[in-house]
Order: C-alpha cells, then sequence, then structure tokens
C-alpha cells in the first residue's frame, strides 16, 4: 500500500496531512516530535541535518548554520546560504526539509507516500511554482498537482461547511505574507478563485518587530540599559519577542523576566492593549487589501458569506476583532489556521487531475465573456444554507491565474515595447492562447525568434516579472514568400500555473525546438522609446542591376527607371543602403552604396542605353559579390533584364556563388527575357518574375515590400487569440 499526501510547504511552518479512508476527512499527520506542524527551519550540524523545534530553537537563539524562511528565495538561480563553504539554493533548501517531513510522514504512517499535492502562494510566478516542483522531486516526492495555499484552505473549510453560491474572503496572515483571496463556491461543489492579492512583506515578523521593540522600550526603562549598545542583549530580547507575542493571543497581559549580562535579573509586563495599540496600522494594512479585493470584484461587504481564517498570525485576537469591525460579523473558525492548508491538500491529493481538455478556452480578443464575467454576474444570487458536501468526491477546484500573461512586443506606432497581454489575469487555469507574427526569415545563417513572456499586466514590459527568454529556433527560409513566414506561438498555463511556450511556423503541425535561457541582465532598453533603445533593425544592402542592352532602347528604358526610383522611395533608407549597376556587354557600377535617395535616382536617371555597351556578353553577379563582399546584415541583389544573355552558363554560375556567399537573388524580366534563366539566377524560383513592361513597377513594389520588413525582425501584425490542438 501507499498513500497520497497534502503537503503545506510554508515558510515559517510546514504540514504534512493526509485523508482518513475511513472516516473520509483529511488529518494532519504529526512529526517526530509529535507536532502537527514543523518549523521550515533547517540546521547543519556536524552529526547531520536538524529539522524542527529543535532547528526553530538554534535559528532564535542565533546560533550559525541555520537556513529558514528560504521559500521567499525560490525560484532564485543564486544561493539562498552558503553553509560550510557550500551553497545551497531555495530549491535545495526546500528539497531537504521535503525529503525530512516525507520520511517522518512515512514512518508515523508505516506507510509509503506515493505521491503529494504541494501547495504554494496563489502569487507565486511560474518559476517559483516550477521550482516547488523540482524540489519535490529532489525530494523523492511525485507531484500529483501544485495548489494555491487559499483554495487549499477553502477546499478543507467547503468540505463540511459547503454554501452554495458563496463568497468566501480566505484571509492568510502567515509568519511573512499576507494574502487575500476572494474565493467563490457556486451550486455543484466547484470552488474557484475570484480575485487575489497579496502584501510580501508583511506578516507575523512584523508584529514580533513592535514586540520587540516594546520589549526593549520598556527593559530600558526598568534598567536603564541601552540595548542598541549592548548586541547581546538586543539578541536577547529578540529571541523573547515572538513566543511573547503568542501568549498574549490567550492572555490579557504577560510577565516577561530576563537576565542581562552585568545586570541581572529583569521582569516588565506587556499587556495585550498595549500590543494591539502598537500594531494597528499593521492590522488596518490588512484590511485596506481586503477592500481592494472587494472593488476589483464589484462586491461589498455584504456579499462576502464568510471569512476564513488562514495563518498563524490571525491567531492574534486583534485580527478577527478587527474584521469583526470591518464586516460586521465573527471570521469563522471552524477549520484550525495552521492546517487548513494542509488539510485542503490532502483532499486535493485523493482526486484526479483534470487536463486542458476538460476546460474550453474562453479568451478571445473582440468577445470579451470570460470565465470570470459569467462568475462574477453570479456572484449577487442568494446563499444556500451550508450543509455537508455528499462526500469529498463532488468537490473540485478551480484554479486562476493570479498573473496575466503576455509577452514584449512592438507598441502599434512602433515608438515603444509594449505588455501584449495574452492571457488575462483571473482566467481559468489549465488555458491555451496563441497568436500569429509575420516574421522574416534569413537565407543565410540560423533563424532564430526571441520570445520575452511575461507574468504581469502593467503596459510598461519592465513592470512585469520576466521568467525567461525562449528562444524559437529552427526556423526555416520561406522560398515562396521571401522569407515572410507566420509564426504562431501558443501561450499555457498549465494545471499547477506554470507556463509553456510553443511555436510553429506556417502551415506545419509539429513544433519548432525553444531553448529557454536566464533573462539578460539589462533589460533597459525595452523601457525605452525604442528609437532610444537603438532597435535598429539588421542592415540591409541591395543591389539593382538593369540591362542596358540595345533591346532596352526607348520605353523599356524609361518605365524600368520609373520603376527602380518608385523602388528606391519604398525603401526604408535608415538602414538600408542601395546601389545601381548597369550590364551588358560590361558592368559599371553607376551608383555605389548610399543612403542618399536623391543621388541614387539622379543615378539611376543619368543611364544611358548601351553605356556598357549593346549586346548581352557580361553579367553582373562577380561585381554584385565584389561589391557586397564585406557588407554586413542582409545582402540582396535584383537583376532587371530584357531578352536573353549570351552566356548563361556562366553567369548561372558566377549567380550561385552569389547565393552561397549569402547574397539572395532576384530576376525581374520582361520582353524576350528566358524564364528559366531568371529562375537559374534566382536564389529561390519565387525571386524570378517575368512580368510585361507596365508591371515593372508592380514587381519591384514586391521586392520593396518584403524587404522594407525584411530588415526588422519580428511582429508585424498580429491576429487573434486562438489556440491550437495537440
Ligand atoms: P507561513 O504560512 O508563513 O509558513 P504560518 O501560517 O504557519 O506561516 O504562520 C506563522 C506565523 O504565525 C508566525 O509569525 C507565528 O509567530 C504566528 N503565530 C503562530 N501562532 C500564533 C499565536 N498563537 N499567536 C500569534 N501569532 C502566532
Ligand atoms: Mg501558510
Amino acid at each position: 500500500m501507499s498513500v497520497s499526501v497534502g503537503i503545506d510547504l510554508g515558510t515559517t511552518y510546514s504540514a504534512v496531512a493526509v485523508m482518513d479512508s475511513e472516516t473520509m476527512q483529511p488529518r494532519l499527520v504529526p512529526n517526530r516530535e509529535g507536532d502537527k506542524i514543523t518549523p521550515s527551519v533547517i540546521q547543519f550540524t556536524e552529526k547531520g541535518l536538524i529539522f524542527g523545534r529543535e532547528a526553530e530553537d538554534a535559528f532564535n537563539a542565533g546560533e550559525p548554520d541555520c537556513a529558514a524562511s528560504f521559500k521567499r528565495s525560490m525560484g532564485r538561480p543564486e544561493a539562498y546560504c552558503v553553509i560550510d563553504g557550500k551553497p545551497y539554493t531555495a530549491v535545495e533548501l526546500s528539497a531537504l526539509l521535503l525529503a525530512h517531513l516525507k520520511e517522518a510522514a512515512e514512518q508515523e504512517l508505516g506507510d509509503k507516500i506515493r505521491d503529494a499535492v504541494i501547495t504554494v502562494p496563489a502569487y507565486f510566478y511560474s518559476t517559483e511554482r516550477e521550482a516547488t516542483v523540482a524540489a519535490a522531486g529532489k525530494a523523492g516526492l511525485k507531484v500529483k498537482k501544485i495548489i494555491d495555499e487559499p483554495n487549499a484552505a477553502a477546499m478543507a473549510y467547503g468540505l463540511n461547511h459547503w454554501r452554495e453560491n458563496a463568497n468566501i474572503l480566505v484571509y492568510d496572515l502567515g509568519g511573512g505574507t499576507f494574502d487575500v483571496t476572494l474565493s467563490h463556491m457556486n451550486g455543484n461543489g466547484e470552488i474557484q478563485t475570484v480575485v487575489t492579492r497579496g502584501d510580501h512583506f508583511l506578516g507575523g515578523r512584523d508584529w514580533d518587530d513592535r514586540m520587540e521593540k516594546l520589549l526593549r522600550d520598556k527593559f530600558e526603562a526598568e534598567t536603564g540599559l541601552a540595548f542598541s549598545e549592548d548586541e547581546e542583549a538586543g539578541r536577547t530580547i529578540r529571541g523573547l519577542a515572538e513566543g511573547v507575542k503568542k501568549q498574549l493571543s490567550s492572555m490579557q497581559s504577560v510577565m516577561v523576566k530576563t537576565s542581562f549580562a552585568g545586570y541581572g535579573y529583569a521582569a516588565v509586563r506587556v499587556t495585550r492593549e498595549e500590543f494591539e495599540e502598537s500594531t494597528s496600522d499593521l492590522t488596518e494594512r490588512t484590511g485596506a487589501l481586503c477592500r481592494a479585493i472587494l472593488e476589483e470584484a464589484g462586491l461589498r461587504w455584504r456579499d462576502i458569506t464568510d471569512i476564513l481564517l488562514v495563518g498563524g498570525s490571525t491567531r492574534m485576537p486583534q485580527v478577527a476583532a478587527y474584521l469583526m469591525r470591518l464586516y460586521g460579523k465573527r471570521p469563522i473558525a471552524h477549520v484550525n489556521p495552521d492546517e487548513a492548508v494542509a488539510l485542503g491538500a490532502a483532499i486535493q491529493s485523493t482526486k484526479e487531475n483534470s487536463g486542458y481538455s476538460q476546460l474550453s478556452v474562453t479568451v478571445r480578443s473582440g468577445k470579451k465573456e470570460t470565465d470570470r464575467e459569467s462568475l462574477l454576474s453570479n456572484m449577487h444570487l442568494a446563499v444556500k444554507p451550508s450543509r455537508r458536501l455528499e462526500g469529498v468526491g463532488v468537490m473540485r477546484l478551480k484554479e486562476t491565474t493570479a498573473h496575466a500573461m503576455g509577452m514584449i512586443a512592438v507598441s502599434e506606432d512602433g515608438s515603444r515595447y509594449i505588455n501584449d497581454v495574452i492571457i488575462p489575469a483571473n482566467h481559468v487555469r489549465p488555458v491555451k492562447a496563441a497568436k500569429a507574427f509575420s516574421f522574416y526569415t534569413k537565407r543565410r545563417g540560423e533563424n532564430e525568434m526571441e520570445i520575452f513572456v511575461l507574468q504581469g499586466d502593467k503596459e510598461n514590459p519592465l513592470d512585469n516579472q520576466i521568467p525567461f527568454r525562449y528562444v524559437v529556433t529552427g526556423l526555416s527560409y520561406n522560398s515562396g514568400t521571401l522569407g515572410r513566414s507566420i509564426i504562431r506561438v501558443q501561450y499555457s498555463y498549465d494545471d499547477n500555473g506554470i507556463i509553456n511556450v510553443e511555436a510553429r511556423q506556417d502551415e506545419s503541425r509539429t513544433n519548432l525546438p525553444i531553448r529557454r535561457e536566464p533573462v539578460p541582465e539589462d533589460m533597459s532598453k525595452y523601457g525605452l522609446p525604442i528609437e532610444q533603445a537603438g532597435a535598429v533593425p539588421e542592415p540591409l544592402n541591395v543591389v539593382m542591376a538593369i540591362d542596358v542592352s540595345g533591346s532596352m532602347h526607348g520605353a523599356p528604358l524609361v518605365e524600368a527607371k520609373k520603376a527602380m526610383c518608385g523602388f528606391v522611395n519604398n525603401l526604408d533608407l535608415s538602414y538600408t543602403r542601395v546601389a545601381v549597376m548597369a550590364v551588358s556587354d560590361n558592368v559599371q557600377t553607376v551608383c555605389a552604396l548610399t543612403d542618399d535617395a536623391e543621388l541614387c535616382r539622379e543615378k539611376i536617371n543619368s543611364i544611358l542605353c548601351g553605356q556598357t555597351g549593346f549586346g548581352n556578353m557580361g553579367h553582373p553577379f562577380r561585381a554584385i559579390e565584389e561589391l557586397l563582399e564585406r557588407e554586413e546584415g542582409r545582402l540582396f541583389a535584383v537583376v532587371l533584364a530584357d531578352g536573353v544573355w549570351n552566356d548563361q552558363q556562366t553567369a548561372v554560375e558566377a549567380a550561385r556563388r552569389c547565393n552561397e556567399r549569402g547574397i539572395e537573388t532576384a530576376a525581374i524580366g520582361f520582353g524576350g527575357a528566358d524564364q528559366q534563366f531568371l529562375r537559374n539566377i534566382s536564389s529561390e524560383d519565387a525571386n524570378a518574375m517575368f512580368v510585361a513592361q507596365s508591371e515593372l513597377a508592380r514587381a519591384f513594389g514586391s521586392i520593396a515590400q518584403s524587404l522594407g520588413c525584411g530588415g526588422a525582425e519580428g511582429v508585424m501584425g498580429v491576429n487573434d487569440i486562438d489556440t491550437w490542438e495537440g
């Protein structure tokens, strides 16, 4: 036999729970010391690792080689601490703690743990969730699912106190963080998060700090000692603070006695009233966040069915009293605040995972109807009385995305970078959404596309979390469209709130390889206007070679010159340079590479029929190769020909050489030009265009259009949000 468990991996305390198969109720699994919750502290000693209360005491006494609160650094690649010369990341420390919890629970249960549901704060980003899964893996645990702490708590509560159509405010004040979540219980056993917010610099520790200050002042007044100059005495006070705070949760006042070096024994009295007065601003900060949540959901206090207290710090009587003043009703305390999260995880651990297929995607640009909106409209219905659910099986979690997911994109007017939100916040997960982009691939070298995924919905990309740099590789040059490809990128949040990115090219039904890299340290350019950000497109060098043999005399040359001037006008010369060659029996560079449109047009207009001979003995490809040989960026040559060239073989070979050197070639032919020859001198069949004289301008125009976007790789147009199957 083996069991599934639920684990609350907390910042300050952790707990393991299982479902009792007889009562069908979850219960906590006591640790080796018989405690239901275990401090999330590790002490490294010569004799090995120490966990639990002993480690916590050591940490509070300021002993060396202790690690605590490492959950705060979950997902960060750097070491959280260095112990005995060895660096430890938060993942490694969490893995040690999880392994300990697993072993202790297995011993207590007399059974192997098969898999676990682990809870994380709702606001946890993808990287933090992934890190949690990684830590569990290192600890030898198979993660069945990651669920959000408030949802777990709501489940533990809902199991025995289900209310149909109820709005539950989950108020979680832990050791270092405060989270408040509005959950909705609907008619059919479904619990869904509506909004969630948190303050990650507000928790029990802040109350400890205030208690420490209170104690210092009192002891200083009593003893006349200055603790600011007495480190040892300062530590003593700090060590007392949390304990006194906890005592005041059940007593009106506490006598605190201790001795100080060089002074001796001293005692002071602290009252609950004094403590509450000195911390009222902290309590009020939690209230502000509750109000913000209500506002976001469009609810008033009276729409809230119940407030559920979670987290050890809600044991302070001032919390319930404060909420009662705000809300007018006493928050419920059916479930032990330190236990609710682990108990809910245990309930979830007996359930099967859902999959993407079970949830339909309802995000569509244009059509704004999301799960959330339909939910919000249901939140004012009458609440049906509480009851016991018909067993655990009926209860289901519909978890939502705490953070929107977007990507860095160029604003419509091209002036700056923005966060293009693809999946909104508070949308039911798992969820997938895809977008399509016009992307120009190069013929030469590796074609890669860079994607910066963002978590958050702030417009400035840098105000959001940027988990990774995704590099899509293996894009192929699309010959039929002069490099233009449609790249479809699909973003998803899985069941666990972990993001994933997939990409496909054109009509292909297979995914392109994607590499994940750390985000570059300097991302500042994405916060600047694009010009200043130096986001210059790849330089583009274009050579136009025009046939000036006798057959071009008159209208053909006039039309060709017009088309070429139009072509120059169409190019973006901020990153493009153009050169012009005349070719017939010989070759002449009429205009060297320039970004001066006027000069170029002048040179084009100066071209004369027969200026390099009236026959077609020559070809321009060697000259083109020489001209572009040392140039950077994209290299492109357009050859305009009418009639047939004498030495086609040599011309074709020279054109091939150009292609091998990374010069793309296109040929526009009219009049008596040979179509097969045009294809042979073009780097792609599609680059060979055989047109009527009157269509010359259009032919050049189509090349300019594709080249005009060719330098600036990336987003051109974005279509509606969609998904792809499979
Ligand atoms: P976390 O979720 O951050 O790991 P918990 O929910 O277990 O933490 O809460 C831990 C916090 O609760 C600590 O700051 C602790 O001091 C505080 N706490 C625990 N019991 C009490 C109590 N009886 N009175 C006041 N605070 C308490
Ligand atoms: Mg907690």
